[in-house]
């Protein structure tokens, strides 16, 4: 006898159903309404993309493009990649469908990301982010609006107690040349003393060997030469912009000189919200001002602002959600009784009223299941209610029980 083996999921990727569905779903509607509040429209862009268009704009020295991308040859040879964030593909978007017309643009979006990392607790292969870019905006007053929006999300979720946001500036171009020659200097005194990957980085992106984790590189990057000395006039008065725009609207922030981000296009403002109650995964949302960006992907020079969340880090911060519930159990009995039973969980649904019947089950069954739902009513169907074109209206709290004619079904629940 031959057995056939099931497939298993891909390392990586997660189911959800109950509980974890519910987390997930309420960080996503909270968004949708934050995101409302503060004018930014719905985008909706491809999962998957030339490779050009991430190879490209996230720089090939990144983490991301050099380790992480899904990258395959399709059918027709073209190489395409699976989504690993959402601003590459929205700025790609910008560009070839005109919406330049719209700047500044306002839009948020939310849905997978796919990258090839090693699986833990919070960090998945495919994974989910909320997502908000202003794109065409060189004012500060965009960067403050997205802090504002973050930080009013965190609120709503009711985790803004337990995270912090930590900003910096990373200066204009000018400024981020002259850091970088001088951190390239720091760090090539210390040659001897720096891990591999920072001897990569040394080469290819030596900003971030100022976030490395490794503990032989910490004493070097805490003494490396701070941003602050070389920022030029005009790159700390837009600093000092955002921060005041920030302490205006009453959004608390604490600088982190450190923090510069992973990827290559970020310049000027860089954020992070980050909770120590993650253990390692304790960033829960990035971004930042990536001006170089549309760029590098051929378009204008074009400002541009945003952020991204982590769905599924949030979704683990936040007080479980109260279950979605029934608020009607339909209960028939017998086959006399399914036309009326259909007629009205009908009514019941299209006026807005939750409701549910169980598809099989004796009277007994059915409502137990009633029960443990949770239904506030049951409507309960007999030969009898049938024949007189009624139904049982049970209230389940007060276990009171009488005859409702089904055309004032609805209007009984509503009281
Ligand atoms: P990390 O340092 O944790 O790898 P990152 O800098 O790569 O984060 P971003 O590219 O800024 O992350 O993405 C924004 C947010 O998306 C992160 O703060 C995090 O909440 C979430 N995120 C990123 N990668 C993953 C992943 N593999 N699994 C789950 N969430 C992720
Ligand atoms: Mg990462």
């Amino acid at each position: 006898m031959s057995r056939i083996e099931t497939p298993r999921p891909i390392r990586g990727t997660q189911d959800m159903l109950g509980e974890q569905a519910l987390r997930f779903g309420h960080v996503v509607q909270t968004f949708d309404r934050v995101r409302r509040l503060y004018g930014f429209g719905r985008v909706e862009v491809p999962v998957f993309e030339p490779t050009a268009v991430f190879a490209r704009s996230l720089g090939e020295t990144t983490d991301v493009v050099s380790k992480e991308m899904y990258s395959f040859e399709d059918r027709g040879g073209d190489s395409v990649t699976l989504r690993p964030e959402f601003t590459a593909g929205i700025a790609r978007a910008y560009l070839t469908e005109g919406w330049q017309q719209h700047a500044p643009l306002k839009v948020a979006t939310h849905g997978p990301l796919f990258r090839y990392e090693r699986p833990q607790k919070g960090r998945y292969r495919q994974f989910h982010q909320l997502d908000a870019e202003v794109i065409g905006a060189a004012e500060p007053q965009a960067d403050v609006e997205l802090l504002c929006m973050a930080d009013q999300l965190l609120r709503e979720l009711g985790v803004a107690d337990g995270v912090t946001l930590t900003l910096n500036t990373l200066g204009d171009g000018e400024t981020r040349e002259a850091w970088r020659a001088a951190l390239v200097a720091h760090f090539e005194k210390h040659r001897g003393e720096l891990s591999e990957d920072s001897l990569d980085r040394l080469a290819k992106n030596p900003l971030r060997i100022l976030d490395s984790k490794d503990p032989r590189d910490r004493p070097i990057a805490d003494a490396a030469p701070e941003i602050d000395d070389y920022l030029s006039a005009e790159a700390g008065a837009f600093f000092a912009a955002v921060t005041k725009g920030l302490d205006a609207a009453g959004v608390a922030w604490t600088r982190n000189a450190r923090l510069v981000r992973g990827l290559d296009y970020y310049r000027h403002t860089a954020f992070e919200f980050v909770t120590d109650r993650l253990g390692a995964q304790g960033t829960v949302l990035g971004g930042g001002r990536y001006d170089g960006l549309i760029e590098t992907l051929g378009g204008p020079v074009t400002p541009a602002v945003g952020w991204a969340a982590g769905i599924e880090r949030l979704a683990m911060l936040i007080d479980l959600p109260a279950p979605e519930r029934i608020e009607v159990a339909v209960v028939p009995m017998g086959e006399g009784a399914q036309a009326l039973a259909a007629r009205a969980l009908a009514d019941l649904r299209r006026a807005g009223i939750a409701a549910d019947m169980a598809y099989k089950g004796n009277m007994k069954r059915r409502m137990q299941k009633a029960d443990a739902s949770g239904a506030r009513y049951a409507v309960i169907i007999g030969d009898d209610e049938v024949a007189r074109g009624e139904v049982s209206l049970k209230d389940m709290a007060a276990q009171t029980q009488g005859p409702v004619a089904i055309d004032a079904l609805v209007a009984a629940i509503r009281g």
